[in-house]
């Protein structure tokens, strides 16, 4: 079998949610969705179709190391050239489970679950008083979902510098009231994790973590930069709320110190823009031998979820995936399947061959992305 043909498409949604179509001799088809990449990455897609026409589509490792390499000057150690072939990669394992009639966990070592726990980013405001608050908590637990996210940054004083890592105390105050009111309304059966957003320094941090211990948190997400390994590890150590962060690095290489050192207590790469399915395996396999938790950060479509569902499914350290799509109508329309993959807060894995699900392009092209062209 041989690729014949490599062609993209991209849609609206979270952001831009790139499709990767790999077309064989043999009439097999398999496709990808990259997240994050931006027009970089369908250039760089375009530009390496030529490369990958009359390639083995089974050699997934082989392709993407070979492209990685010859185009590391290109950034073959971290953004779009990585996300551009993450897309490839997607894409191949997709085309190879149809072509053997497998399911891609099958391929990747077989299941340590059946299901996927999937916690739900939800819109909390950090304007929001507590009725508002519980009324969105509320909304998302009879979803069915068992743990959520809230951001708490922002929100600060109008005249606050935007540069300036320190939180005030009005500040620190202002997040403490906003997680303690959701961690109420959440009751003690809901997992609640807050997210940062990098915009602390160490001090406001280690402050923050501790005034959350007695909420007894999932986690609390990137407090300062995850490239500052030696005070993302100054804030793990001074405190029982665990730390996850990772949603911006690239490759085992951009985890390894964080890992190592262990910096953090939970890892969170964004498996459908950070290296692909073979890459993050190895991520969580990392982790797990520091017996550190594995939450994949996510904010695909239902096609790049499922994806990133296979790899949770075949590592045994897996907590928690990622849901970023709560109020987007075509979260259901937009696979052939029709239906939402997300029931009781879970996805299931299903025996189809590849992904398991396929883009129901006559929706996904009324949310064609402006500029793109489609599968051309
Ligand atoms: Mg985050």
């Amino acid at each position: 079998m041989k690729i014949t043909r490599v062609s993209t498409a991209a849609t609206t949604g979270h952001c831009m949610h790139l499709w990767v179509k790999i077309e064989t001799d043999a009439g097999v088809t398999g496709l990808g969705e990259c997240v994050h990449g931006g027009m970089q990455a369908i250039a760089i897609i375009q530009s390496l179709a030529n490369d990958l026409a009359g390639r083995d589509p089974f050699a997934v490792d082989a392709i993407f190391e070979d492209l990685r390499r010859r185009y590391v000057f290109d950034g073959g150690t971290g953004g779009a050239l990585v996300t551009a072939l993450t897309g490839i990669e997607i894409a191949l394992w997709d085309l190879k489970g149809k072509a053997l009639g497998v399911p891609v966990y099958e391929l990747l070592g077989g299941k340590f679950r059946d299901r996927i726990r999937v916690y739900a980013d939800c819109e909390v405001d950090p304007a929001m008083n507590a009725d508002q608050v519980r009324q969105v908590v509320d909304g998302v637990v009879a979803e069915g979902f068992t743990a959520l996210k809230i951001d708490v940054d922002g929100g600060g004083r109008a005249d606050k510098d935007r540069f300036n890592f320190t939180a005030d105390q009005y500040e620190h105050d202002r997040m403490v009231r906003l997680i303690e009111m959701t961690c109420e309304a959440a009751g003690p059966d809901v997992s609640v994790a807050v997210d940062v957003h990098t915009r602390l320094d160490v001090p406001s941090a280690v402050r923050l973590a501790r005034d959350c211990e007695p909420f007894q948190l999932m986690w609390l997400e990137e407090p300062v930069p995850p490239e500052k390994i030696d005070a993302m590890r100054e804030i793990t150590r001074a405190t029982s709320t665990p730390i996850c962060a990772g949603e911006n690095l690239y490759l085992r290489y951009g985890f390894r110190d964080l890992i190592e050192k262990q910096a953090v207590n939970i890892v969170m790469p964004d498996i459908p823009k950070c290296g692909g399915l073979s890459e993050c395996r190895k991520i969580a396999n990392l982790a797990e031998m520091y017996y550190m938790p594995f939450a994949p950060h996510n904010v695909a479509s239902p096609i790049g979820t499922m994806a990133s569902c296979h790899v949770c499914a075949t590592v045994p350290n897996f907590l928690v995936l990622e849901f970023h799509w709560l109020h987007r109508d075509y979260w259901t329309t937009i696979t052939t399947q029709g239906t939402d993959i997300i029931q009781d807060g879970h996805i299931a894995l299903s025996d189809r061959p590849g992904i398991g699900l396929e883009l129901n392009e006559e929706v996904a092209r009324q949310h064609q992305y402006p500029g793109t062209t489609w599968f051309d």
